[in-house]
């Protein structure tokens, strides 16, 4: 939040600010991953499982290494918190962060999901996205952003005194929990920041706060990954609903989310090139 300032601008202010930004991150120089012949077999790929998330609910499901999996929007309304792990080893997961930094705050196609450290590796691309359309709004709003973590009990507590069970940190923890058989107290600190699937926000442009509004999405929009990697995924159909008032409460109307898991006619190997399937070796200069 920008607050009032108690220091005078130096002279040179203007020149400071004129300054002109550089990219971070040269992803151009990442091994190419080749996005045409992921698309070119999402046609003739089958639906091998489907799992339905019930409103202010999640549900864990698997991803084999060369299938794709999409999430569909059935009503529209309603946005989706996604958690993605490695299937097995679930200490590497979705790195939000990484992911902002390298690609964008808000993701669509050709952009991959990357993994925490130290494995930094895409553990999915975006291959088909029905809102790719949206772009950039006039408040400087997209969609599918990586900016946001999730809702969450404990933040909802601390702004509002109120104890809520359904926040999609909680329910990611329930279907962790019921998919690896553990207590949630054992499980709880796999579940991490989110891509919120199909949420519209941004920050204002005059005090840069995270903000959201009621998602462009309508019924039967989607958004399609290929895994390069065996994947647990997690989506919670979020107690937010479109995402367009409140959310961390049952204020809001919310609907069920979709997910397929599809298998191609031949599964390709995607991450051939050793800088992707490798790692850094780790010694940090000892
Ligand atoms: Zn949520």
């Amino acid at each position: 939040m920008i607050s009032t300032p108690h220091n005078p601008q130096p002279a040179d202010a203007a020149e400071r600010r004129a300054v002109a930004p550089v990219i971070c991150y040269e992803t151009q120089k990442l091994p190419p991953i080749d996005l045409a012949a992921m698309q070119a077999q999402l046609p003739e790929a089958e639906v091998v499982s489907e799992v339905t998330i019930g409103a202010r609910d999640a549900e864990c499901f698997a991803v084999p290494a060369g299938h794709f999996f999409r999430i569909v929007n059935p009503n529209g309304h309603q946005v989706g918190d996604l958690n993605l792990w490695n299937l097995h080893n679930l200490n590497e997961r979705f790195y939000s962060g990484k992911t902002r930094q390298l690609q964008a705050s808000h993701v669509t196609v050709g952009d991959h999901l990357w993994s925490n450290m130290p494995h930094l590796s895409p553990l999915c691309t975006i291959v088909e996205d029905s809102l790719d359309w949206y772009g950039i709004d006039e408040y400087g709003g997209s969609v599918h952003d990586v900016i946001g973590t999730r809702c969450d009990p404990y933040t909802n507590y601390r702004l509002r005194g109120e104890h809520y069970d359904y926040c999609c940190h909680s329910n990611l923890t329930r279907a962790l929990a019921k998919y690896t058989g553990k207590p949630t107290a054992e499980i709880e600190h796999l579940v991490h920041d989110v891509m919120n699937v199909f949420m519209c926000t941004g920050f204002t442009l005059d005090t840069h706060q995270y903000f959201m509004k009621a998602t462009p999405a309508r019924a039967g929009d989607s958004i399609t990954f290929f895994a390069h990697r065996d994947l647990l995924g997690g989506l919670s159909a979020c107690p937010g609903g479109n995402c367009g008032s409140t959310h961390s409460d049952d204020a809001t109307a919310c609907y069920p989310l979709v997910v397929e898991v599809l298998r191609p006619q031949t599964i390709l190997q995607t991450l051939t090139d050793d800088r992707l399937n490798g790692a850094y070796h780790g010694r940090h200069g000892l």
